[in-house]
Parts: structure tokens; sequence; C-alpha cells
């Protein structure tokens, strides 16, 4: 499992490999020493249990998707069918136009499910099996206020 823990106090994302990680890793951005709490589980790669940054047990999953490649294939999409649409050729600029729009959807499908700690946003990917829930805001709301706390940001 890949784990990106983020910094309680600067928010910097730092890769770990669950398999081998150590007991504490340095911040790159701040400089902060974060200990590391792994499970049995989560070592495995079996399942995300609990957190190995915050010690949180609350989970949600989204697709782990880049906008960035999805709007790439529709700008360059509309580029070209305006080309056509240009030389009166709508049919086919609309077909274009159309065909980046089931491109994205197939990637989109494509992608995985990534798993995320409401508390601190670390970032899960792994052949674990996904039991979180979706993303629901006011368990959000709920969780991140109470972790603020805890370290002091609030
Ligand atoms: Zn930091
Ligand atoms: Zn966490």
């Amino acid at each position: 499992m890949q784990i990106l823990a983020k910094c309680p106090q600067c928010d910097a994302g730092l890769p770990v490999s669950a398999a081998d990680a150590p007991a504490a890793i340095a911040c790159g951005g701040c400089g902060r020493d974060i200990p590391l709490k792994f499970t049995e589980a989560v070592r495995a790669d079996r399942s995300v249990d609990r957190c190995p940054v915050c010690d949180g047990t609350d989970f949600y999953i989204r697709k782990d998707f880049d906008p960035t490649v999805g709007l790439t294939v529709v700008i360059i999409g509309a580029l070209i069918s305006a080309t056509f649409y240009w030389y009166g050729r709508d049919l086919i600029a609309y077909g274009i136009l159309a065909l980046a729009a089931l491109i994205d959807l197939v990637v989109y499908g494509r992608l995985k499910d990534l798993t995320i700690c409401y508390r601190c946003h670390s970032e899960f990917r792994g052949a674990y099996e996904r039991r979180a829930p979706v993303f629901d805001l006011h368990t959000a709301d709920v969780l991140e206020l109470e972790y603020e706390r805890r370290i002091g940001r609030r």
C-alpha cells in the first residue's frame, strides 16, 4: 500500500510505502517529525482500518482522478471540432465533441478508488479491500474540526 501522509502542520504530502515505512518521517516542508503507527492490516495491504498519521478510523473513497487529464481531452476535442465547424462540417464537429466526452467517461470509469482519511486527509492507494463509504460533508466538518482542535490549529 502506498500512502500519501499529510503533515499536520503544513499539509505537505509525504509519500511512504506501508510495507517498509519507518516509525517516524520528517516533513520535507516544515521539518516536523511525524510519527507513523501502522496496523497489521495496513502493513499487509489488506484494508485501511486505522490512519497511521492521526489514529483516526473514519475514511471515505473517491476516484483517483487527475482533473487535468480529463480537461486536456475535452480541450483538444473542442479545438479539432471547432476546425470542422469552421469549414461547415458541423455534423463531424458534433461527433468529435461527443467522442471527447465519451473518452472522458471511459477513462473515469477505469479509475481506481482511493481511500482518504477524514481527519488529516492522508491518501491510501493499494490492492486492499475498499470498505469506506463515499464522502459525507457533515462527517468531514465534524471530524476535521475535532482533529484541528487536537493538533492545536484552532
Ligand atoms: Zn510539514
Ligand atoms: Zn488521518
